[in-house]
Formats: C-alpha cells, structure tokens, sequence
C-alpha cells in the first residue's frame, strides 16, 4: 500500500501537538502497535520542536513554516521534517548526545539521539538554499503480523 500526504503549519508550539497527532493519526492504517504510535509521536514532536526552537529563533517572522511530509509505503513509514530556517554548520557534531546550542534554555542536546533510537533510520542534511531536512523511516509491523510470525 502506497499514501501520502504533506503538513505545512506555522513554526509555533501550539501546533506541535496537532503535527505530531497528525502524523500518528495518518499511520494507523498499517495497524502499529501503541508503543510504536508513540515511537513516531516522540519523534516528531523532537523534529517539530527543533524548527520551532532553533530553526527560526532569531528571526521570527511571520512566514515561518514547517514542513512534513509523511509517505507509507508498504510497512515503511517515511517522515521528513524539512525547515528553512538558519540550518545547522556542523551536522555530524550537532547530532552527538548531549550536543545542544540551547543549554541557557534548558535543552538537553538529546532530541536527535531520541529521533535515531525510535525510528530505525535518521538522516539529517542541509536544505536549500537555508533550512534542515530531517528524514526519518519506521517499518510498521502491527498485532497481525506479530500473531502470525511463526
Ligand atoms: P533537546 O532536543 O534535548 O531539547 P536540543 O534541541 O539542543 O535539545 P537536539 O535536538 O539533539 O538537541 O539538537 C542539537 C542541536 O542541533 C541544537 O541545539 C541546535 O543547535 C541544532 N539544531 C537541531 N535542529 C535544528 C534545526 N531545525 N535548525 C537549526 N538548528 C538545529
Ligand atoms: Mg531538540
């Protein structure tokens, strides 16, 4: 089975919640598991909250969107969260546990450890011209398919 469909939303935090019920809602088609449902809320919500928090902190204009596009496709579940905000110059170091730039606002520097440890794959590049692209895959097996595993 192939569906998709793409969220564009103000960089606030009042839409964090719905993106990422949103985004949980439109899988339950590939029948998850609660503990995987909220696997993809968790992640989501860290993606939503860096672009809000980080992406657009020193501008905040009134044009600061998120984007996601969420794509099933089979089992896989694909989720890109894409900004074009200030982007980040050291990716490789800015995805290390414990890495943050917020700690005067209390940020832990986890949010990327948390993204890559419940989904089963983490890309992070740069957008164009400015911005981040977070693309992150979870394969979906439901109650189903766990009954019928021999
Ligand atoms: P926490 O998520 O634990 O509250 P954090 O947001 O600082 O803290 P990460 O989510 O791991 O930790 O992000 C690490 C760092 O990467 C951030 O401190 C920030 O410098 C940078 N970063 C992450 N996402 C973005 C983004 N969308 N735009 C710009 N910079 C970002
Ligand atoms: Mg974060």
């Amino acid at each position: 089975m192939k569906n998709e469909m793409t969220l564009i939303f103000d960089a606030v935090s009042e839409n964090e919640a719905f993106a990422r019920n949103a985004v949980a809602a439109f899988c339950v088609t590939l029948d998850p598991t609660v503990d995987q449902i909220n696997d993809i809320k968790t992640a989501v919500s860290e993606a939503v909250t860096n672009c809000i928090v980080h992406a657009y902190a020193s501008t905040q204009s009134q044009n600061d969107r998120v984007t996601i596009n969420t794509k099933i496709d089979g089992e896989s579940v694909h989720i890109v969260v894409s900004d074009t905000g200030v982007g980040i110059a050291d990716i490789e170091k800015a995805m290390q546990p414990f890495y943050t730039t917020g700690a005067d606002r209390e940020r832990s520097g986890m949010g990327f450890t948390v993204m890559e440890s419940f989904m089963d794959d983490l890309k992070v590049e740069n957008n164009s011209p400015t911005g981040t692209i977070v693309s992150m895959t979870k394969t979906i097996r439901g109650a189903d398919w766990k009954k019928k595993k021999p």
